[in-house]
């Protein structure tokens, strides 16, 4: 079948519209129309290099020693097509929303409740179907790798159904989209792997999709106060309106203007670090605004190549002080995505402010352009 999709061919090259050609889904595979697909910054550090693997893991793992070409998304929505053999949690007509972490529900780490770091993981980069390790999209002859096993910037995907989570019928697909990713994975870094509790101080470094996530999550666990701290003024503005408490350029600002005050200087009880670009001195200046006993939570992806950081040693074990990764907000996507959702649906969750512009699949690259120049916080591409 030939459908259209955002793709790259070559690294920083930029995001076109190209006719593709994809197969129909084999065993444990399912084909989903495309309602909604989110535009997340991580999609821009596969196009321009940023989360690209060394040639030699590409090999071992895809057979070829590119990333590209590829196709763009990783977040989104749609109705299921039609579903390949032995499929038996999904049925054509279904409403979906994609995961970027596939789960399988059998490895260690899903059945110990931890499917956000299920092993299917390692595949998300780069490589063939899941299912049987060839490939069911092609580019004239070239086979496509997809963003994250998903690869939303396109009309039809196919995907294995661990990349998949049921939706009920009524919840909004737009939202869904938005939820599936960005959304879900800042909630999570305030909720579950920062741990905010009621009463808490939290800060959030870089007010984006997935800050706003975290802003979210920390007003709904109860946070008394929630500092959005961003270098582009609009976010902060956009931040304040969405409930954040207080905003600022940067953690130095908050120490000195804001947490003297706020907190009689004890800081911040959780710092969630959710900018576009993770640079290496970041970890320490969201130290330094973090209380004794408080959380550091890096949600932010840097590039592969970035192996020091800047971290004060002395004051980090002085002040018993710990610093946490996380993916997807350490929460498992089968439980976050519908959680979210559900809250959304009763008005207890503000997603639709987030969607600042909504762009047909022709205008990936300018949607990206926007996000870059701080026109917008979260794109959509309507199918
Ligand atoms: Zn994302
Ligand atoms: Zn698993």
């Amino acid at each position: 079948m030939d459908v259209r999709a955002a793709v790259v061919t070559e690294v920083n090259g930029p995001w076109h519209t190209e006719t593709i050609e994809i197969d129909e889904p084999r065993a444990q595979e399912v084909k989903v129309k495309m309602a909604f697909a989110g535009m997340c910054y991580s999609d821009e550090s596969l196009r321009n290099g940023g989360i690209t693997h060394e040639p030699v893991v590409l090999e071992m793992l895809s057979g070829r020693d590119s990333m590209f070409p590829a196709i763009g998304g990783h977040e989104g929505s749609g109705v299921v097509e039609s579903v390949g053999e032995g499929v038996t949690a999904l049925a054509p007509g279904d409403h979906v929303a994609v995961s970027f972490t596939p789960s399988c529900g059998t490895c260690e780490y899903c059945v110990s409740g931890r499917s956000y770091i299920c092993d299917l993981g390692s595949t998300i980069l780069a490589g063939p179907m899941i299912s049987d390790g060839t490939w069911r999209h092609r580019l004239g002859d070239q086979p496509l790798n997809r963003m994250c096993q998903v690869g939303a910037f396109s009309e039809y995907i196919v995907v294995h159904e661990a990349s998949l989570i049921r939706l009920e019928p009524w919840w909004d697909l737009r939202a869904a989209a938005l939820i599936s990713c960005g959304l879900s994975t800042g909630f999570g870094s305030a909720v579950n792997r920062g741990g905010v509790r009621a009463g808490d101080t939290v800060a959030v470094i870089g007010c984006g999709g997935v800050g706003s996530g975290a802003i979210l999550g920390a007003l709904h666990a109860g946070a008394r106060a929630v500092i959005a701290i961003d270098t582009d003024p609009t976010k902060v503005e956009r931040a304040l309106g969405a409930g954040a408490t207080h905003g600022c350029a940067t953690a130095l600002d908050a120490a000195f203007t804001i947490l003297p005050e706020l907190t009689m200087g004890k800081n911040c009880d959780v710092v969630i670090i959710t900018v576009n670009s993770f640079a290496d001195d970041l970890i320490e200046q969201a130290r330094s605004i973090t209380a004794k006993g408080g959380v550091v939570v890096a949600t932010s992806l840097a590039s592969f190549g970035v192996h020091h950081v800047e971290l004060n040693l002395m004051m980090f074990s002085m002040m018993n002080q710990e610093l946490r990764g996380t993916v997807f907000g350490s929460e498992n996507p089968r439980i976050q995505v519908p959680k979210l959702l559900r809250l959304h649906h009763e008005g207890k969750l503000n997603v639709d402010d987030l969607v600042t512009t909504e762009y047909a699949l022709d205008e990936v690259e300018l949607g990206y352009a926007d996000l870059k120049s701080g026109k917008n916080v979260r794109g959509v591409v309507r199918f």
